[in-house]
């Protein structure tokens, strides 16, 4: 017998013009296009901001990832803003700490060393999208 899994949903902040949240966005996209594809689904900021039901369903329904781009804390906090919990909730300043190797910069399209970055972190992260989707965290 299959086990049900619940859609984990991946939120990044809108980040623009800093390269942490450029890398916050590649990151979700990495996760939602090539490593957990049909697990992880993204929904937009922008969308929670203005109340969008569907958007609202969707982090009401689901657990939530949220990435940041700094202390701000934008994605986490309008994930609160609609009545929704946060499981995880990430900075990507973090996910440079501990890959001091990969050094992000690019405020439009990150610099090679970010681009592996996101990679790196997306797949560290894909860990927790299975442990959500499995009702075994957050
Ligand atoms: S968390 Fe920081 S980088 Fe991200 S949208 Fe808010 S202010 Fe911008």
């Amino acid at each position: 017998m299959s086990i049900k899994k619940n859609d984990v949903v991946v939120l990044p902040c809108s980040g623009i013009g800093k390269a942490y949240g450029t890398l916050a966005r590649e990151t979700a996209y990495e996760l939602v296009e090539r490593v957990r594809p049909g697990l992880a689904k993204l929904t937009c900021l922008p969308l929670l901001v203005i109340n969008d039901p569907q958007a609202k369903q969707l982090v009401m329904n689901n657990p939530v990832i949220t990435i940041d781009g700094c202390p701000k804390g934008c994605a986490h906090k309008s994930v609160e803003s609609v009545g929704a919990q946060v499981a995880k909730a990430y900075q990507a300043i973090d996910f440079y700490k501990a890959h001091k190797e990969l050094k992000p910069d690019g405020i439009t399209e990150l610099n090679d060393a970010g681009r592996r970055l996101a990679a790196v972190a997306a797949e560290e992260l894909s860990q927790v999208v299975d442990a959500l989707a499995a009702g075994e965290e957050g």
